[in-house]
């Protein structure tokens, strides 16, 4: 088998990878930190670990990939206050409007969703050890990592250490490049904020050193790939291979994926910036989930996705062909009109379906498998259009088609694509009542629910259901 090459953030090059398992990868990916509903930048990173995962599945390897819900941080914290509400009410809100969120946009869930509240144990665990073996120092009931027991630090994101070496602090969860310091594994209680006991006072864990507890708990000390979006390059995962590898002696992750932003009019979609869209705010203008799973998609992790309602109406416009192709090949397969049969489909489907994983195991190249897919598209439409597609060839172009869709998650399960029969015979039946021959209507009608199709006549035309 081809390898699946995949590009190392730590080292900055493409790796060939295999799990450290036989069979087996074990994946962590950054949550949603829980404090207002994700817009549609966040949810580019999170769509793209799910198409990640997904090849990774179509490989054959059995995946455990956990996610967390960072429901404790500066930001949910202040929220929570804002809103009048526990830290749980608060943070489960938003939550719940995330899995609503992916639901839509047919994510396959993760295994695990570890809510960082839950895991205070552990982190205070984590934070201990650091003490013990001294990367890490108390001040006034905070405790902070001290970089420069660390000399990798720096390694991930290629920030400078000699700038760091100051001896200075920082609190905040997040901080820029500039602001490279020692950072806070637990932040000492201040009055009216949500707390947890531990030996060096009321307090609660600072945002790196979760994501490390709850990755080590539910995938071991050292495991095969961590992921999120480039501006968790820094400081977060460079903080978390630092706290990690000086707590267990050993390596952290093998391989750190990086997703490049979600832009809109050329600047990165942020909260703080106001240029955001929720998934609810894109379909007010466009009921199309499908079509939102497929732009988001569309574009290789590692390129800036610049948004746009008219890549959108493309995205959908693409989907539609995409469907319709899938319902002419499954009418064709049921057809028995005998074809000459001369396309070699199975053949054809073969070398496609090589062509599509091929690109996705060059460092997850949706756009050139999406290319590999319309290219066989139009090969089985015009072979459909010359009649030299057979019944058998239709079903296996039809085939590997669904094989793609295991990563791509657009088409609907095959009972809902309404085959093109069906919708010529409701147009037959039209044409009949109004040509007033309602004998034939009503022919067409029954025999349509002998075959279990049932029609509703209703203002907005004709509707049909599975009985
Ligand atoms: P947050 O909820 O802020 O922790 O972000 C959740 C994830 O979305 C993180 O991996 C972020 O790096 C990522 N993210 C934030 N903004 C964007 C964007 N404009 N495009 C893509 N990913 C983003
Ligand atoms: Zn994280």
């Amino acid at each position: 088998m081809v390898s699946l090459r995949l590009f190392n953030t730590l080292g900055r090059r493409v790796v060939d990878f295999a799990p450290r398992e036989d069979g087996h990868v074990r994946m962590y990916t950054c949550g949603p930190t829980v404090y207002n509903t994700v817009h549609i930048g966040n949810l580019r990173t999170f769509l793209w670990e799910d198409v990640l995962r997904r090849h990774l599945l179509a490989r054959g390897w059995r995946v455990t990939q956990v996610m967390n819900l960072t429901d404790v941080d500066d930001k949910t914290i202040r929220g929570a206050a804002e809103a009048g509400l526990s830290l749980r009410d608060f943070t489960t809100k938003y939550a719940d409007l995330f899995f609503r969120d992916i639901d839509r946009l047919g994510f396959r869930r993760a295994d695990v969703y570890p809510r960082a509240t839950d895991h205070v144990p552990q982190m205070r665990a984590l934070t201990a050890k650091l003490l013990e073996n001294g990367h890490a120092y108390e001040s006034e009931g905070s405790v902070y990592f001290r970089i420069a027991t660390f000399p990798e630090y720096g390694r991930l994101s290629g920030i400078d250490l000699a700038a760091a070496r100051r001896g200075e602090r920082v609190a905040d969860d997040e901080y820029e490049k500039e602001d490279v310091k020692d950072f806070v594994l637990w932040k000492a209680a201040k009055p009216g904020e949500p707390s947890w006991p531990s030996p060096w006072g009321d307090g609660r864990p600072g945002w790196h050193i979760e994501c490390s507890a709850m990755s080590m708990k539910y995938l071991g000390e050292h495991f095969d790939i961590h992921t999120g979006a480039v501006d968790n390059i820094f400081p977060h995962h460079e903080n978390e291979i630092a706290q990690s590898e000086a707590a267990t002696g050993q390596t952290f992750v093998d391989l750190w994926l990086h997703a490049e932003h979600l832009i809109v009019d050329g600047e990165k979609m942020a909260k703080s910036k106001g240029n955001f869209f929720t998934l609810d705010d894109v379909l007010a203008k466009r009921d199309d989930p499908v079509a939102v799973r497929y732009l988001l998609l569309s574009v290789p992790y590692r390129k800036k996705l610049n948004f746009t309602w008219d890549a959108l109406a493309a995205a959908a416009a693409a989907v539609d062909r995409i469907k319709s192709a899938v319902a002419r090949l499954d009418d064709a397969a049921r057809s028995a009109a005998a074809t000459a049969g001369a396309w070699p489909a199975a053949e054809r489907a073969a070398t496609f379906s090589k062509e599509f994983s091929g690109a996705l195991d060059d460092d997850l190249n949706t756009a050139a498998a999406l290319g590999a897919l319309f290219t066989f598209l139009r090969d089985v439409n015009a072979a459909q259009v010359e009649g030299t597609l057979d019944a058998p060839g239709a079903a296996a172009a039809a085939a590997a088609i669904r094989g793609s869709d295991a990563v791509l998650g657009i088409l609907p399960p095959k009972d809902d694509v309404l085959p093109a029969e069906i919708e010529a015979q409701i147009g037959a039946r039209l044409a009949a009542r109004k040509r007033r021959d309602f004998a034939e209507a009503d022919r067409i009608r029954a025999a349509l629910a002998a075959k279990g199709i049932l029609l509703e006549d209703g203002p907005s035309g004709t509707r049909w259901k599975r009985a």
